[in-house]
């Protein structure tokens, strides 16, 4: 089949070596691009604006004195720096993106479309509330679908990320325990060994001891441990569901009836919850707060740290505790309850400044929207199916974390199945560039050795799942073949190969300064 020939592997299992790095650091037509610092146009300018006609400046003595320290480009040259720095970025437009635990699917320009209608992207969160009651009655119908989808009393919108709407249930958590006299003591929270590293940072920042509960065999919570564990002494649960390992937590039911029957609560980490929308109502297990990250879930896109945005619905025990503000509707339409004191007297008080990000909900409601509830159901069905394709195609050759059954969202794969080649995941993982595929999540969940975890979302179609699928395949069998170094010295064709990525970590560099002896001063 023709389509088989895309990965194009070359013929000799080292012809990639023998290929000569280029002059200039260039691949392709893909230029090498430094620093904007480093272009050589200090002086220059990409405006020409006429000269001041005051004689004189206001600011007196505080005029600077010293050049200013920034680059000067002009402006073909700032496109340039900009759009090859842009090519260097692997996008979800530009192919599949298999990162498990991150949910990165296409991102519809419909909903990007809707919030750039100038009614929501001009408005300003000080304007008065009888100028924005289009705005705040779209925040009241997101509002809505999300209760509606989860099985959920309320919701507070204003967390920016997953990991803030953590902070946000466990601080209502925190304030709940407060307000009946229980906070001295309950002061441990427990999770699961394969939860997010996010779920143990999140309660220890809010101050509680994390207690970590085991996991069976076939990558589920230890009902029993967990039970042991469970007593006066604990604050709230955090479990992930569909947990880390793209499983379906089997004893959910019964996890949620010991914790309260223990009067904790029971946080459910909703990331996954694309992977049951439509399908499941986390209200119905009991769940007391869970977060949903509208970037994952609802196509929103993921802003490299932001913006993000991590709604949190809350049981009708927490609701009264929702940090401020959420929106009401009356006879004389919408308006926003913005402090912790009359209707608001119990809630912790706010988590951010104004209202989070309009931008998001508007994205997500437009996706909701334009899904409807039963495409919304087959969201969650496709994203299922794809996984599943995912493992059947992979399993015989690579070896599958859980064998046992069908997974949910995300296909996870161990390292068993490279015992002996002297090839690891992340060797793995770098060839995948040379042949043009994002790597898969690795080394995550951490209870999974070498672990490749792959989430195709229900984005792709089963055309590029084959692309993706056919190179993993290639490749595996090369790595079974005993072709160490294709992947020893991965990625080949990538303009940068092997990076030391413990010092970049460790000491970061984050801060451009000036060569030694150059007149040239950064701010
Ligand atoms: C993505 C994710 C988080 C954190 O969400 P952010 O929006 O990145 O802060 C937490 N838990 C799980 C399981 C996740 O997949």
């Amino acid at each position: 089949m023709s389509t088989m020939n895309t990965v194009g592997r070359p013929t000799t299992p080292n012809a990639v070596e023998s290929k000569p790095a280029t002059l200039t650091g260039g691949r392709g037509l893909l230029q090498n691009e430094h620093l904007i610092f480093e272009s050589d146009g200090w002086g220059k300018t990409g405006v020409d604006l006429p000269e001041p006609k005051t004689d004189g400046s206001d600011l007196g003595d505080l005029v600077r004195r010293d050049p200013i320290g920034l680059p000067g480009l002009s402006e073909p040259e700032t496109m340039r720096h900009y759009v090859r720095l842009s090519q260097k970025n692997h996008a979800i437009d530009l192919a599949i993106y298999p990162l498990g635990s991150c949910t990165m699917k296409h991102n519809p320009r419909l909903n990007e479309k809707m919030a750039r209608l100038p009614g929501f992207s001009d408005i300003h969160p000080l304007q008065p509330v009888s100028t924005v009651q289009g705005a705040l009655e779209l925040m009241d119908t997101l509002a809505h679908w999300l209760t509606t989808l989860t099985g959920m009393p309320a919701v507070a919108l204003s967390p920016k990320a997953g990991a803030h709407g953590e902070l946000c249930g466990l601080m209502a958590i925190r304030a709940a325990h407060e307000a009946s006299g229980e906070h001295e003591k309950r002061r441990k929270v427990l999770v699961p060994t394969s939860a997010h590293g996010t779920n143990p940072a999140t309660a220890a920042f809010v101050g509680y001891t994390v207690v970590e509960v085991a996991q069976t065999e076939d990558g589920r919570v230890d009902v029993a441990d967990l039970a042991s564990k469970l007593g006066p002494d604990v604050a709230a649960i955090m479990v992930t569901n569909p947990n880390t390992c793209g499983l379906f937590e089997r004893d959910i039911l019964e996890i949620s009836r010991l914790t309260h029957e223990a009067g904790a609560y029971f946080y459910c980490d909703g990331a996954n919850f694309n992977a049951i929308v439509g399908r499941v109502r986390p209200g119905d297990l009991g769940v007391d707060a869970m977060h949903i990250n509208l970037h994952k879930t609802f196509s929103t896109p993921h802003g490299g740290g932001g913006p993000g945005a991590g709604p949190v619905v809350l049981s009708e025990a927490l609701a009264p505790f929702a940090p401020a503000p959420w929106v009401v509707s009356g006879d004389d339409g919408f308006r926003l309850v913005e402090f912790a004191e009359d209707e608001a007297e119990q809630a912790f008080g706010r988590l951010c400044a104004f209202q989070g990000q309009m931008g998001m909900y508007v994205r997500a409601l437009s996706y909701m929207m334009s899904h409807g509830s039963d495409g919304l159901r087959q969201v969650a069905e496709d994203a299922v199916l794809n996984a599943n394709y995912i493992k059947a195609r992979l399993s015989d050759l690579m070896s599958a974390a859980f064998p046992e059954g069908p997974c949910m969202h995300e296909a996870l794969f161990d390292d068993q199945w490279l015992k002996g080649t002297d090839i690891t995941t992340l060797d793995f993982a770098k060839a995948m560039i040379d042949e043009g595929f994002h790597p898969m999540t690795m080394y995550f969940p951490l209870v999974v050795h070498g672990a490749m975890l792959i989430e195709p979302t229900e984005t792709e179609s089963k055309q590029e799942l084959d692309r993706f699928i056919h190179a993993m395949r290639a490749l595996a069998e090369a790595a079974k073949a005993g072709d160490v170094d294709r992947f020893k010295g991965a990625p080949f064709h990538a303009p940068l190969r092997r990076l030391d990525e413990t010092r970049a970590a460790r000491s970061p560099v984050l801060r451009w300064t000036a060569p030694e002896g150059s007149n040239i001063a950064a701010e």
